[in-house]
């Protein structure tokens, strides 16, 4: 807008005039933010969205991202009936199953569709064949047809968001570059651009494939990798009178298709991806003048998906070609959109939309937007927040691994406990090469190896206990093996993943109790577990805090969890005024082993002076003892429901301590145990895990975590939610039991009491000693009811569960006290 002058100031700046800046101005003017500019390099829709295919899918393997994508059909729909319309068309889309288990994914999604009212309905091949005539239906199982997913034009799409921007009063400015971010004691002050400078409150990085260089303006690391994604459209040959065709999916082959006027557009994920301008060694560096451009067309690599096209719709093989499209695109190392708030206040980051960007936009928009109004997320983002990557991203080889591995799996199946292949052995324990000695099968964990479980050549492995179809894939019967030898003598578990954070300074006792909900300050060498609450008390973080000071106190979180616990204690501290509290990641300083049983104390005491008896050393107590000459804090608690001591020990001592200990248990067969089977333990429990069974959109009460909520306080972040919340709960976290422990459920199931759905499963797993299968799920409060049976159905069959009380194990906590 050349009328217009570059203002000095503005509340607001969002970067980048692609379909994401200009879904978040749009929706930003829509919550009645009027000091808002977008800034844009070239022209609006000139990056990865003027030659977007346009294809908009609503189904997504995330709750959330269904639900972001739902309310973006509903936009584009709106905005349809204004005087900018998008080209909306709600041509429906087919995915079809080319093999037996990519038909039980598809049932699996059905089910879960409907806990969202998604018309996602089962078609047979016949069906399919129907409602897309050109295809050549020789292997195809079955499929799925959505009536309200469609397609969009992505450059008139970012037209009429930014046409509404403007109208709520966003100040659009092209040709206008940001070239600096300017910071302040870490809080967002100005943009410098080619035109001047802007002071300003907030920055939203909306650059798409360009977000990680403008991050690096804000020396924040956006892991996003611009990867080349190709398509061609086909010359007109459909006859003039024939039905719009719905788009269509052949994840097995690799391929999509829709129509493009009278003709097909068709475009897939190569097998052999490849970066644009990034490599191993270094960031991208895209020209500075790659705009409204494309890349050269690569056949080679495209020539799988052209011949698989050819197969499914044979036409293909005859019709002429008018374009061939290769552009590139954002894409983040796990195929999820990058979000919100980085460690920068107020510095946020849409980006990344990993080549479903146009169906996600304005779900984007809708939730950036509000996350910046209400300053936290308005839904659960975890899957998506930026916080998620863990500093491994800061390397470009283990970014560009991770995002290659994940591109090439784009339509996968993904089985539950799958494991990443590329970027491993990035952070190891300092015991590391014993596991390895020793036959641990390791898993990844936020770039930490960890031990799922160990292998012995010379152990009766007995699989009878193996889950019913694919949720069995990646399961090992040495798991329950290990769960056994937990409960009936002792385990010896490597945590030293376990995220650890000290807070020191005069003030953090006050400032721990401000953003904590539990009373934390209980004295030195008292550890508490703790949630932490937003504003609305939905739960941020969980964790146990150990008091080792009067102003020094650590806190133990889950291994993923360092960067978005670490960031939400910055931002109360930022943003509460208590900036003189240090705030430190210790984590690599200790390890943490975790030893727990009826036997851990006989174990334990034999290598230690200090009186481990319950009236010396409480639970939830914590000490300095000495364990064969080191010194090492040892915490009375528990995550699988046994009696027992994690032990936060010096790196350099760590694999004396350990093989100390294990030396002790010889006589009572202590067993090194893995990840696995702690999950298993703790869903016997009962004990909660942070974005499985609760998270930001979940409170305390209806979580069963009240006892953790120290109402009494004065002040905490989240009291005045939760005062209003804890009364009228409608919906309760409740345990389910599955008869046949092989019935295991792998999350987002519909739960069915009298045919109508009821909830959806949040995690489940097998409890090898009360030998049944295991689920939780929020159900309402009049349902919720210990004895009530209810229905959960897994891969299209409808399995009776029954609502069981808490705990299911040991309900007394006998063992834990003992
Ligand atoms: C070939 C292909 C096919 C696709 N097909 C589909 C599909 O069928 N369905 C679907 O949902 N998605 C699809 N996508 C994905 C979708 O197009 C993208 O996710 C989306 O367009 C990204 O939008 P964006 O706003 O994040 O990025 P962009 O459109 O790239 O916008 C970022 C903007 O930031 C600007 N910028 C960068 N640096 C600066 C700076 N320093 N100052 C000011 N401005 C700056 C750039 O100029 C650019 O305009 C496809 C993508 C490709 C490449």
């Amino acid at each position: 807008m050349a009328t217009q002058e570059l203002p000095s100031r503005a509340k607001i700046v969002v970067i980048g005039g692609g379909v994401g800046g200009t879904s978040v101005a749009y929706h930003l003017a829509q919550l009645g933010e009027k000091d808002v500019i977008l800034l844009e390099r070239s022209d609006l829709t000139s990056g990865s969205t003027f030659h977007s295919a346009g294809l908009v899918g609503q189904l997504r393997a995330d709750p959330t991202l269904t639900k972001m994508n739902m309310y973006s059909v509903e936009l584009y729909r709106k905005l349809q009936q204004s005087d900018t319309p998008p080209s909306w068309r709600e041509c429906g889309s087919i995915k079809i199953a080319s093999s037996k288990e990519r038909m039980e994914e598809i049932r699996r999604q059905i089910g879960w569709a409907k806990t969202f009212g998604l018309d996602l309905q089962e078609i047979s091949t016949q069906q399919a064949k129907e409602l897309f005539p050109l295809m050549d239906t020789t292997d195809v199982v079955g499929g799925c047809y959505m009536a309200s997913d469609g397609q969009v034009d992505p450059s008139q799409l970012t037209q009429a968001m930014a046409a509404g921007a403007r109208k709520g009063g966003v100040k659009i400015f092209t040709h206008t570059r940001v070239l600096a971010i300017n910071t302040d004691r870490n809080r967002i002050k100005s943009v410098s651009t080619d035109k001047g400078e802007i002071e300003c409150e907030i920055v939203v990085n909306c650059g798409g494939m360009f977000a990680a260089e403008i991050g690096r303006l804000a020396k924040v690391r956006v892991p996003i990798i611009p990867m080349s994604h190709q398509y061609l459209i086909t010359e007109n040959f459909l006859p003039d009178d024939a039905k719009f065709l719905p788009s269509l999916r052949d994840p097995d082959n690799l391929i999509y298709f829709r129509q493009e006027v009278k003709g097909l557009v068709m475009g897939g994920y190569e097998r052999n991806s490849k970066p644009f301008t990034a490599s191993s060694t270094s960031y991208d560096q895209i020209p500075a003048d790659f705009n409204s451009k494309l890349l050269p067309e690569e056949w080679d690599r495209f020539e799988e998906i052209a011949t698989n096209a050819a197969k499914r719709v044979p036409k293909m093989s005859e019709i002429g070609l008018k374009n061939f499209i290769n552009g590139p695109e954002g894409f983040t190392p796990d195929n999820e959109f990058c979000l919100g708030e980085t460690s920068v206040g107020g510095f946020y980051v849409a980006a990344g939309f990993c080549a479903h960007g146009i169906a996600g936009a304005g779900g984007i928009g809708k939730v950036v937007a509000e996350w910046i109004v209400g300053g936290e997320p308005s839904m659960d983002l975890w899957h998506m927040d930026i916080k998620r990557f863990s500093e491994a991203y800061n390397s470009p080889k283990f970014t560009l691994a991770r995002v290659t591995e994940n591109y090439e799996a784009y339509y996968d199946i993904h089985y539950p406990g799958e494991e990443r292949q590329s970027a491993r052995e990035e952070n190891k324990s300092p015991i590391y090469q014993w596991h390895k000695d020793n036959g641990a099968v390791f898993g990844e964990k936020a770039a930490w190896e960890r031990v799922n479980y160990y292998l012995n050549p010379n152990e009766k492995l007995d699989e009878s206990l193996k889950p019913n179809g694919w949720v069995g894939k990646n399961w090992h019967p040495a798991v329950s093996l290990e769960h056994f030898a937990t409960r009936e003598s002792a385990g010896l578990f490597d945590e030293s993943s376990f995220s650890k954070i000290k807070i020191t300074g005069k003030k953090s006792g006050e400032f721990l109790n401000y953003v904590c909900a539990n009373n934390v300050v209980k004295g030195v060498g008292r550890t508490t577990y703790t949630q932490a609450l937003n504003k609305k008390g939905g739960i941020e973080s969980d964790y146990t805090v150990t008091q080792v000071a009067d102003d020094e106190f650590l806190i133990i979180t889950g291994t993923a969890f360092l960067n978005h616990d670490k960031g939400w204690l910055e931002k109360v501290a930022r943003e509460g005024n208590f900036e003189e509290v240090e705030i430190t990641d210790i984590t690599k300083q200790l390890a943490c082993f975790g030893i727990w049983g009826p036997n851990a104390r006989k174990i334990l005491q034999k290598v230690t002076n200090a009186d481990l008896s319950n009236q010396a050393f409480g639970f939830m107590h914590s000490k300095i003892i000495e364990l064969g000459g080191v010194n090492l804090r040892a915490t009375r608690i528990t995550y699988v429901g046994e009696l027992g001591w994690e032990l936060y020990v010096p790196a350099d001592d760590a694999l004396k301590v350990w093989l100390l200990i294990l030396e002790a248990g010889n006589e009572f067969n202590l067993r090194p145990c893995g990840y696995r089977a702690i999950e298993s333990l703790r869903l016997e429990k009962g004990y909660r895990a942070w974005a499985g069974e609760i998270n930001s959109e979940t409170n305390p009460f209806e979580a069963g975590l009240g006892f953790a909520v120290a109402m009494k306080k004065d002040n905490f972040v989240g009291k005045q939610a939760v005062e209003r919340l804890k009364d009228n709960l409608n919906r309760k976290l409740s345990a389910l039991t599955f008869d046949d422990i092989k019935d295991v459920a792998m999350g987002n199931e519909p739960i069915f009491v009298n045919n109508s759905v009821v909830g959806r499963v949040k995690s489940a797993g097998q409890g090898y000693t009360i030998k049944k299968a295991i689920a939780y799920a929020y159900l309402p409060a009049d349902i919720a009811k210990v004895g009530t049976k209810v229905e959960v159905e897994m891969f299209g069959t409808k399995k009776t569960a029954t609502i069981e009380a808490e705990p299911l194990f040991d309900p007394q906590s006998e063992r834990i006290k003992s």
